[in-house]
């Protein structure tokens, strides 16, 4: 038993690097074509803004159609996955 213990920790401690777990330090930035902004939003609301969306395979440009977050209108968009460590 106390064996069995001690092993796990060891494995934890030397593994685990540090940090926060998941994946709650990223976020999404929208930039819209139509108003120009950038909206920096999380990935619960992400989820949702991009419900109803349309992406082109364009890698340049604003190749997504969706609900922009800051004018509130369907519109072209750029979208840049940033994650905060
Ligand atoms: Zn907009």
């Amino acid at each position: 038993m106390g064996r069995d213990a001690h092993g796990k920790r060891a494995l934890y401690s030397g593994v685990r690097p540090p940090g926060p777990p998941g994946p709650r330090g990223t976020s999404l930035a929208v930039t819209c074509s139509r108003c120009g902004r950038t909206s920096t939003i999380g990935l619960r609301r992400a989820l949702w803004v991009l419900m109803p969306s349309v992406h082109l395979p364009l890698p340049l440009g604003h190749p997504s159609l969706l609900r922009c977050p800051a004018c509130g209108r369907p519109s072209w968009v750029r979208l840049t996955l940033r994650s905060h460590p």
